[in-house]
């Protein structure tokens, strides 16, 4: 059986709470290991450098690509974000299913570089669903909420590259899909080969 772990990818529109998911989700399961990424960003109230993520300055943003320390990054109003290569690669090999909650060009490139990776979109049920959603947060400026959602028209254009849309209408419902489409991918046919080939030796031998 193959015990590598499975790359998870979670994107989706800014405000369809892939956040309060991935918190259920990891707090739930212990298979799971999310990635913290390397942000340009200023910390909003309550983020912590290390938990959230690693707040960077664009010098040093730009030393860890120059460095090869990112898997991907990219740009995203105004701001640069990059998963760290080191943990994710480190616990894949422990066997663990690591999650990255990353923006869609960079889940593209994620899916690139490992096509048995498996890209998830979150959305809420509907567009008013995310204004009020994003509003009610009250962590961003109105200026900042109309330029999130003018990228959030955007980012449905690449949807098609993805593997699974999840619509986030009743969170712990999104919770367990989540959990169930991640761990069905330990069933693919392509992790188990090494099973079936050692089933077809044990066979010949009866
Ligand atoms: P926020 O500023 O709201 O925390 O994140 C903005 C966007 O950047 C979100 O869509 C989030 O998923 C994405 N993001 C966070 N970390 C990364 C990363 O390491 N790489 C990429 N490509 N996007 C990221």
């Amino acid at each position: 059986m193959n015990r590598k772990g499975i790359l998870a990818v979670v994107s989706g529109f800014s405000g369809a709470g892939k956040g309060t998911l991935m918190k259920l989700l990891t707090e739930r399961y212990d298979n799971y290991s999310l990635s913290v990424s390397a942000t340009t960003r200023s910390p909003r109230e309550g983020e912590k450098d290390g938990r959230d993520y690693f707040f960077v300055t664009r010098e040093e943003f730009s030393r860890m690509i120059r460095d090869d320390e990112l898997l991907e990054y990219a740009r995203y109003v105004d701001n640069y974000y990059g998963t760290p290569r080191k943990y994710v690669e480190g616990e894949l090999e422990k066997g663990k299913d690591v999650i990255l909650e990353i923006e869609i060009q960079g889940a593209l490139s994620i899916k690139e570089r490992y096509p048995d990776s498996l890209l998830i979109f979150v959305t809420p049920p509907s567009a008013k669903e995310l204004k009020k959603r994003l509003t009610q947060r009250g962590t961003e400026t109105e200026e900042i909420i109309r330029k999130r959602l003018k990228r959030a028209a955007e980012e449905a254009v690449g949807v098609e590259n993805y593997d699974y849309i999840l619509i986030n209408d009743d969170l712990e419902e999104a919770v367990l899909r989540l959990h169930r489409l991640i761990q069905d991918q330990h069933m693919r046919v392509g992790r188990q080969l090494d099973f079936i080939s050692d089933m077809r030796g044990q066979l010949a031998d009866l």
